[in-house]
């Protein structure tokens, strides 16, 4: 997605290589390995710095690794004030795509088309506290989106999708100088 949009991007996996670089997404996966992984390779606190100076959004497993709460004791970066709720929608069976409305997206688009979501054992965004703003919900209400200064959190995988919205939104963020 992002060299579609002609960014320039490299995989993370050591400390040393958030050298340079404007902004960061962390994917989805299981919340609980990425988190072990980080604390086995130094990585939880150079993460944490670097998010106090750039941009990061979390897509599903990263947004939760982003929370301050994941309901439950595991490894987290805890920057962003919003506590999770993970596998909110079952096991892998029950996950599902569908159309939510995510207003912020105007200031990338000149539609305002509902963004198609697909959700893959999924986490819910159970409680946005301090300076986190939601972002988006499903048509119950249930929170999937949300942002706080130049972080990003999305429960769902905007990189499956053909839309690009999203994506353009978080260069916005990382092009705000922090
Ligand atoms: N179920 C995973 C977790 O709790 C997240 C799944 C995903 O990233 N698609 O970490």
């Amino acid at each position: 997605m992002l060299h579609n949009l002609g960014v320039e991007a490299s995989e993370v996996r050591l400390p040393g290589q958030l050298a340079g670089l404007d902004g960061l997404i962390i994917p989805g996966g299981e919340s609980t390995t990425i988190g072990k992984l980080a604390i086995d390779y130094g990585l939880l606190e150079p993460l944490r710095q670097f998010g106090q100076q750039h941009a990061i959004w979390g897509t599903c497993a990263g947004a939760i690794f982003l929370s301050k709460d994941a309901s439950r004791q595991q490894p987290l970066l805890e920057l962003m004030d919003i506590t999770v709720e993970r596998n909110a929608f079952g096991r892998q069976i029950a996950s599902f795509e569908t159309d939510i409305h995510i207003p912020v997206l105007k200031q990338v688009s000149e539609t305002d088309l509902p963004f198609h979501a697909v959700f893959i054992r999924a986490p819910l965004i159970k409680e946005v506290a301090g300076d986190a703003q939601v972002l988006a919900r499903l048509d119950d209400g249930r929170i999937v989106a949300a942002q706080q200064g130049r972080w990003l959190a999305t429960s769902f995988h905007p990189e499956l999708t053909r839309d690009n919205r999203i994506h353009r939104y978080f260069l916005m963020l990382v092009e705000q100088r922090g």
